[in-house]
């Protein structure tokens, strides 16, 4: 069996196997992505995309600003191609991806129209395959910047009467992504997309230590493409500072590679750590308390620095029986969750609600857990060990690119950092950081210790 990831270093195609590929994990990994044209000039490629998967009225979705970057071109294209179209761009300069943006799509979209064409990234790729979803027909994405790894997954990172939620959307059938159009992209956008790809380091990582843990399902071969995105995007840090072609594609490559090996894998575990969850709780926050906000990968980015800095705690830590029973035994649920629901408001409330039924905090899979993290607790440093980078070399990627490094930059306090990281753990059923420091009886001493002289 040839493995996957000697398929991947031929190029992504050979991951698009409508029949999937055999792993040796056990698994059949596939995507319902079936093409990426990455090259200069690929819009050219858009209206044998929509011929070959099947498109015969297309509606366009774009914005101001991507409609004048890419959507008018694509509609000019696809006009000279003779492919009937509409064309519907948002009349705001910036797209939310709410309820409201959805349902102003959708009111024009024409029960003839068979296919979505979402010219942009983030916001409307996500507003572009839920509505694909909705109306049942085929999607297909033109990438305008390298910003996010959501290109071509099943999900749609959504806000629906002011919560945040990822809900489940139509995978384009194929991915246009022009160099031409990518490298020109805005460049906090390319350092958003750089930032996606550095949280990998953090979420392979704790991967393996749930895995190790918890006993959840890991793949290597999926984390070791993960590992090859990450590795190509940093070789050429220098050429993305100067907007070299080759790196840009690097990136543009690695995020749809993360958005395949989250399809692969069945869940977001491959590109998704707690460094994310730094960034899903500034953006409650920012959607409840209007406190600041950025790009989901500048977020991420700065998240996977503080996770690296959270590491090199864990680290220091010999785990004790005692110490984590006495903690879990005096641990005040009530009050944690008073805290969850004031800290992130109608999105916090719908957590506690969800941790009521999830029962995350049970005392006997505690000590299960604590049990197995005592006993693999020198496999769990090596992994801490093999899998990190140091917190300055991170660091100093971001820095190459011209990238924030710290929540301050941002404007988010190191103080908020903290109570981000606390909160991590009752964002989503996921096994993290927070989650081995809280079995450990070690979340609130090493969490209100971190950052205290960065203040
Ligand atoms: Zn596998
Ligand atoms: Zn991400």
């Amino acid at each position: 069996m040839t493995s996957i990831v000697d398929i991947a270093r031929q190029g992504l195609g050979g991951l698009l196997r409508k029949e999937g590929l055999s792993c040796s994990c056990g698994k059949r990994h596939h995507t319902e992505l079936r093409e990426v044209v990455m090259q200069a000039g690929a819009l050219q490629e858009t209206p044998r995309l929509v011929e070959k998967y099947g498109g015969s009225r297309v509606f366009l979705i774009a914005d101001q600003n991507t409609y004048q970057v890419a959507g008018q071109k694509a509609a000019a294209l696809l006009g000279e191609a003779g492919i009937d179209h509409e064309v519907f761009i948002f009349a705001d300069d910036y797209v939310q991806p709410t309820d409201a943006s959805l349902e102003q799509v959708l009111a024009k979209f024409s029960g003839d129209c068979d296919m979505i064409l979402g010219v942009g990234s983030g916001t409307i790729n996500d507003i572009s395959k839920l509505a694909a979803k909705e109306r049942g027909v085929s999607y297909i994405c033109v990438a305008t910047a390298p910003s996010m790894d959501g290109f071509v997954s099943n999900t749609s990172s959504m806000v629906m009467k002011g919560i945040k939620v990822s809900i489940e959307s139509t995978v384009p059938l194929a991915v246009v992504a022009d160099l031409d159009i990518l490298v020109a992209a805005p460049e906090r956008l390319l350092q958003a997309g750089f930032g996606d790809i550095l949280a990998k380091y953090t979420s392979i990582a704790e991967w393996r230590i749930s895995n190790l843990i918890t006993g959840e399902y890991y793949c290597e071969q999926i984390a070791e493409l993960m590992r090859m995105a990450v590795r190509n995007c940093v070789a050429n840090v220098e050429g993305l500072a100067k907007r070299e072609p080759e790196a840009v594609k690097y990136v543009m490559e690695s995020l749809i590679l993360s958005g395949i090996a989250m399809a692969f894998a069945g869940f977001t575990r491959p590109a998704s750590g707690v460094e994310h969850y730094f960034s899903h709780t500034w953006d409650m926050r920012y959607l409840e308390f209007h406190t600041p906000k950025d790009f989901h990968g500048i977020q991420c980015g700065i998240g996977t620095v503080l996770t690296l800095e959270v590491y090199d705690q864990i680290k220091k830590l010999t785990p004790s029986r005692e110490k984590g029973l006495s903690y879990v035994e005096s641990f005040d649920l009530a009050k944690w969750h008073q805290f969850v629901q004031e800290y992130l408001g109608r999105s916090g409330a719908g957590l506690v609600e969800q941790e009521r039924k999830e029962r995350k905090y049970d005392q006997a899979a505690h000590r299960q857990r604590l049990e197995v993290i005592v006993q693999k607790w020198g496999q769990i440093l090596e992994i801490i060990q093999t899998e990190l980078p140091s917190v300055a070399q991170v660091r100093g990627y971001l820095q190459a690119v011209g990238a924030p490094v710290s929540p301050t930059e941002i404007g988010i306090s190191y103080a908020d950092a903290r109570r981000a990281f606390k909160v991590s753990k009752d964002i989503r059923n996921k096994y993290n950081a927070s989650w081995l420091l809280w079995d450990l009886g070690c979340l609130d001493e090493v969490a209100d210790s971190l950052w205290q002289d960065r203040e």
